[in-house]
């Protein structure tokens, strides 16, 4: 077998059982704290039409110009691996007419998304995203309880986190913006990089974005959106603001924060979080009310974020890492043939009343079993020979203390279904 098939491809990675505990805390405080939210979970294909993506993404971005998936079916169809889920779950609302369900339509998905970015450290070409989206208000107050929404969800978890915010203007205030933007740049362009000078044209917005050290003194200089934002704007940006106070949640206002897209309109957000070096954005997010239209819809106001799940995963404290691990409540030791088919036989019984068991063939020695039950992290170890079976009386050793004791099977199930996680289950 060539050695590349024994290798993943790049960007992409397997998690591996041992890691996968800490997704599941992730994705099951999610699932917790945005039905609190009155969030429901849609699942959406992991490809869509390619124009789906090109008009509801953009074609001048970056990830519709250079880094979808995109091939043709064999209809001779163009299709993409999704690079995002937001263009998804616009199209799913206006697909299955959500605009007629009771109240605001309020979702959420989890999943992986693809781009063919270049290799650089904490970008990855699957990656995962939690995201929510809510659409069918323009009120400030969304935002407010969103943006809230996801510092609960991060606190929960333990995680640091900044609150960075903006308004991007809308379809009257902006262009007015730009030009005074452009008007500035034109000014600069012996001090600007490459890209800058070439996006002063195609889209001047994205400079603002620009990391590159000698453009930041032409940028930090550069007019403000804030100074350009139209009378309706800035009551909705004073709004936001006013009710993530009433929520006791800090903010910054970073000028520089904005979306270069045109249906991206009014409040922008981001998180960031320490422990993630320089790609340290954890949540991405903003107001979209142009965006079903642009889809071939009706207008639907709508606002949300997306996550990564891969980031978050990577600075999860371990304490909370450790919450999804479930190791076996009980180890099944065996002294010969005629008791390992007993063992396998309690393993049953005791599996089927909720309790998680842990045998393999071939145990070897008692003392094998025994550093096998160590690695396994069981609580607790049931040494099974056939004595012990004659008379129904078996050694029980607790392992976080190393204390034994005899049991009889009778006991044992009473001991176990006593414990919280078998109960629960049962
Ligand atoms: P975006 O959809 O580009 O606004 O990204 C939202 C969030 O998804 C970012 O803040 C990252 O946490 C995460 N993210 C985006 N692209 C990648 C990637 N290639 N690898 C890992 N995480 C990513």
């Amino acid at each position: 077998m060539e050695d590349s098939l024994l290798t993943t491809m790049p960007g992409t990675r397997d998690i591996l059982p041992e890691e996968v505990a800490a997704w599941h805390v992730v994705e099951q405080a999610a699932a917790k704290v945005f039905s609190r939210y009155g969030f429901e979970e849609i699942r959406t294909p992991m490809f869509e039409a390619t124009e789906l993506f090109s008009r509801g993404i953009g074609g001048e971005t970056d990830i519709v110009g250079k880094e979808m998936y995109t091939f043709r079916d064999q209809s001779g169809k163009s299709v993409s691996l999704r690079p995002e889920a937001t263009a998804s779950v616009v199209r799913a609302y206006l697909q299955h007419s959500m605009q007629r369900g009771a109240g605001l339509a309020r979702m959420y998905y989890i999943g992986p998304m693809f781009r063919h970015e270049k290799k650089q450290k904490g970008r990855w070409r699957q990656f995962y995203q939690i995201g929510a989206e809510v659409l069918g208000s323009d009120d400030p107050s969304i935002e407010a309880e969103v943006i809230e929404m996801t510092l609960f969800f991060l606190q929960t978890l333990e995680v640091s986190a900044r609150l960075l915010i903006n308004s991007v203007g809308d379809g009257s205030c902006r262009p007015g913006y730009i030009a005074a933007l452009r008007h500035e740049l034109n000014r600069h362009q012996g001090e600007l990089c490459d890209d800058c000078r070439r996006r002063t044209e195609t889209n001047p917005l994205r400079v603002l974005d620009c990391k590159v050290e000698t453009c930041q003194p032409v940028i930090a200089a550069l007019p403000r959106i804030a100074d350009h934002l139209c009378e309706s704007c800035a009551q909705h940006f004073e709004m936001v603001q006013l009710h993530l106070r009433d929520a006791g949640i800090a903010y910054e206002i970073v000028p520089r924060l904005v979306r270069g897209l045109d249906y991206y309109v009014k409040t922008a957000f981001e998180i960031v979080s320490g422990g993630l070096g320089a790609q340290n954005a954890l949540v991405g997010g903003g107001r979209y009310d142009g965006l079903a239209e642009i889809l071939g819809g009706p207008r639907v106001p709508g606002f949300g974020f997306a996550m990564g799940l891969d980031r978050l995963v990577m600075i999860l404290p371990e304490n909370v890492k450790g919450l999804g691990k479930h190791p076996p409540e009980l180890y099944l030791a065996y002294l010969g043939d005629v008791a390992f088919r007993k063992a396998l036989g309690i393993a049953r019984s005791f599996r089927h009343l909720g309790v998680s068991c842990y045998l393999d063939p071939g145990g070897g020695s008692l003392k094998s079993q025994m550093r096998q039950a160590n690695r396994v992290g069981a609580q607790s170890v049931l040494i099974v020979g056939e004595d012990e079976l004659a008379r129904n009386r078996f050694p029980l050793r607790r392992m976080e203390d190393s204390t034994q004791r005899e049991v009889t099977l009778e006991e044992l199930e009473e001991y176990l279904l006593s414990r919280s996680s078998a109960a629960s289950d049962h």
